[in-house]
């Protein structure tokens, strides 16, 4: 009966030897069934689609970091990004004053109102909305569990979180235990 504790993402989890699992515990560790085969394809072109926006911001903050000047429709496109996180008619809104109004490149404005703010001492008034995330984005970015048979979708609780339950967390822990047995055995 080896029951010991682990930590997996900050949580303390109890190992069971796999014949001391309760029937629940047992079917809880096989994870959702089996994927069809849409459904597969489907994740797979979400992980695709997913893996190449990551590799594009990375390019684009090597840029930033070197200092490239971008061209102010290339601004204006980085400055759109946050529109998803705006009310629609805000963003509507800026998109009017920006083509409109002032006739001017949508980040200018941005620029413009923290002039306008730090003239008026103001810089620190700043408003914000509750519905707004305050502890980084990646708290709410949406990844893959990453125990391989599961893999489903989710939205992590925690930064980093890598499995989507306790109980993938713990099968992966398992198939782990299990491959570095097998390794040290076949030395
Ligand atoms: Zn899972």
């Amino acid at each position: 009966m080896a029951i010991e504790e682990i930590e997996i993402d900050g949580e303390k989890v109890v190992i069971k030897d796999i014949d001391d699992l309760t029937a629940d515990e047992f079917a809880s560790i096989k994870g959702p069934k089996p994927m069809g085969e849409k459904a597969l394809a489907e994740r797979a072109e979400k992980r695709q689609a997913a893996a190449e926006v990551n590799q594009l911001f990375n390019q684009l903050r090597t840029l930033v970091v070197s200092g490239h000047q971008f061209a102010d429709w290339q601004l204006d496109v980085a400055m759109s990004t946050l529109f998803v996180k705006l009310e629609k008619a805000d963003a509507e809104w800026i998109k009017e004053l920006s083509t409109q109004v002032a006739s001017r490149p949508i980040w200018q404005l941005f620029a413009g109102w923290f002039k306008l703010l730090h003239e008026r001492g103001e810089t620190t008034a700043a408003i914000y909305d509750v519905d707004w995330q305050t502890n980084g984005e990646s708290k709410k970015e949406k990844t893959f569990c990453a125990y391989a048979p599961c893999g489903v979708e989710f939205v992590g609780e925690r930064a980093g979180q890598k499995f989507h339950s306790n109980a993938c967390g713990v099968a992966q822990e398992k198939l782990d235990r299990e491959s570095a047995k097998e390794t040290s055995a076949s030395w």
